[in-house]
């Protein structure tokens, strides 16, 4: 198996988009097949101490960041097989777990099948986003990743390989899963017995449910109970046409109304996705495209799939749901094919590029929230990021998925001192989503930047269970150990 150590490449190794900056690791491994992997766990020398898995290092939880550990690179694992038609309409795809999940898209694409979930960030390897139960945009309609995954292959830390096609394993009545491994032998554990939050995204912790199936616990572990190796992704067929929009407002009022009414369907209105873009987020948008209505409260992005035959009475829909909130309909911005919506999707995606420049600029790091709240919720969770930051006469900006409740502060300090007192207030603001009903992280996840706050979310209870499903699987404390529960658990336990 490849494996390197000189410095300039293992300097690639310690870092995503967390801005931690601390890692450090002997060496990195480069698995070529999962028997590979498998033999990383089975063959480890006693050198060897700990591992982490890395993807491509789009996270912006540090979930990939060694500490010691040694790295597994999953780039050579790039493998995208063919969509295979199922009975049902849909399709499937085998792909390993470094493929990039651009290639995929383009790949099924082509083929007139479409992947939903579309993370903003299209450089993230599909196994990380299995890993994280990624999601974006599209959510709105289709649900994160978790929705989409007919089957995964798991290399678990006993070096045994776990096939996990859905239906497969599933929690009995008593919340108990067994099963039998060739080399780990019976394992018999209870799902934690938490319940989840009342939101629409959440990805915090392991997933619990009644007869849960057991794949659904690997999605969104965060590498922590196995090495994803490969998976079975469900396609869907691609859609006729779409519409696109961007639509501003004068006021705040008419824009949250007009997303109360697209999310019940006024109209026949069916969006695929409802994003938010604030006034602040619209004055960097401008710094790059003049053109971007001034004086406007905010402005939301809106999708919907259609057919040529639909597409004239789904506009108008739009359009009456535009006037009736009393959107400035002349101004927005419309698009109907592929040219002027990747036209569209550079303009959205242009801001994150104009943040990180300004913070490059000012030599601070931005402080970032990732929480959800219950819909009912989500007016108050805004109106108090805002008069926060006010308060303090921060810079910030508030957008992202407001169809889930689920939007991000982004704080911007323009000096150290503002980003210390940001910093701490951090914790004021997990506080009040909770209290709201809400979950710490809607799509992100933990990582190893939160650990600290998921005691907060699930009480000290909750993260012991976890840490009890965390030892059935890896007893040997050997993989991504510091994400997702705190080290200080491991120690107490
Ligand atoms: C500009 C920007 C926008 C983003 N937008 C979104 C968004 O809209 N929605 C969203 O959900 N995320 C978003 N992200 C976050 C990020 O893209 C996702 O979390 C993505 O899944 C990370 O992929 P990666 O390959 O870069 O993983 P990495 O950062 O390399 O790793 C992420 C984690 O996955 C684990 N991991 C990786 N591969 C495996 C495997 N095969 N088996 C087990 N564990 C594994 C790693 O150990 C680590 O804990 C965004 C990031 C950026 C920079």
């Amino acid at each position: 198996m490849i494996y390197k150590n000189d410095p300039d490449l293992l300097r690639g190794f310690l870092e995503d988009t967390s801005n931690i900056q601390t890692g450090h690791t002997p060496g990195v491994y480069f698995p070529e097949t999962s028997g590979e992997v498998a033999s990383l766990f089975t063959d480890r020398p006693p050198a060897v101490g700990s591992y982490v898995v890395a993807g491509n290092g789009t996270g912006t939880t540090g979930g990939r960041i060694p500490f010691g550990d040694h790295v597994i690179s999953m780039e050579k694992l790039d493998r995208i097989g063919e969509p295979v038609p199922q009975e049902d309409g849909t399709a499937l795809l085998t792909v390993g777990p470094g493929a990039l999940l651009e290639d995929i898209q383009n790949k099924t694409g082509s083929a007139g099948w479409l992947y939903p979930p579309d993370p903003t960030e299209k450089l993230c390897f599909v196994g990380s986003t299995i890993a994280n139960n990624s999601s974006g945009a599209r959510t709105y309609k289709y649900g994160p990743t978790r929705n989409h995954i007919a089957r995964l292959v798991v290399v678990l830390p006993s070096g045994d390989t776990l096939d996990l096609p859905r239906g497969k394993y599933r929690a009995g009545p008593d919340g108990r899963f067994r099963l039998d491994l060739p080399i780990a032998g019976p394992l018999d554990f209870e799902r934690p017995r938490y319940t989840m939050p009342r939101t629409s995204k959440h990805n915090a912790g392991y997933y619990s449910a009644p007869d849960m199936d057991l794949a659904d616990l690997f999605i969104g572990s965060e590498g922590t109970l196995g090495v994803i190796v490969e998976a079975d992704l469900r396609l869907v067929p691609a859609p006729e046409k779409i519409i696109a929009c961007m639509v501003y407002f004068r006021a705040l009022d008419d824009l949250f109304r007009f997303v109360e009414k697209a999310k019940s369907r006024e109209g026949g209105v069916r969006p695929t996705a409802l994003e938010l873009f604030d006034a602040n987020s619209l004055e960097f948008l401008r710094g790059v495209y003049p053109d971007t209505p001034a004086d406007t409260a905010g402005a939301l992005f809106f999708e919907q799939e259609t057919t040529a035959s639909e597409e004239d009475g789904t506009l108008e829909a739009w359009f009456e749901l535009m006037e009736s909130c009393n959107a400035m309909t002349d101004e927005s911005w419309v698009a109907l094919d592929g040219r002027e919506q990747r036209a569209m999707k550079a303009f959205r995606h242009e801001l994150p590029v104009q943040v990180n420049e300004w913070l490059a600029r000012q030599s601070e790091t931005k402080i970032s929230t990732d929480m959800a709240v219950p819909d009912d919720a989500f007016p108050e969770l805004f109106h108090y990021y805002r008069e926060v930051c006010r308060s303090h006469g921060f810079r910030y900006i508030i957008f992202g998925h407001i169809g889930n409740a689920h939007v991000h502060l982004n704080i911007l300090p323009s000096n150290h001192e503002e980003f210390v007192t940001a910093k701490a207030l951090y914790e004021g603001f997990v506080d009040k989503a909770l209290e709201l009903g809400g979950t710490l992280s809607a799509e992100h996840g933990i990582g190893k930047l939160k650990v600290d706050y998921l005691a907060r979310m699930f009480g000290e209870e909750g993260v012991r269970e976890m840490l009890r499903v965390k030892k059935t699987f890896d007893p040997g404390l050997l993989l991504n150990i510091g994400n997702l529960i705190p080290k200080d658990y491991y120690r107490t336990e």
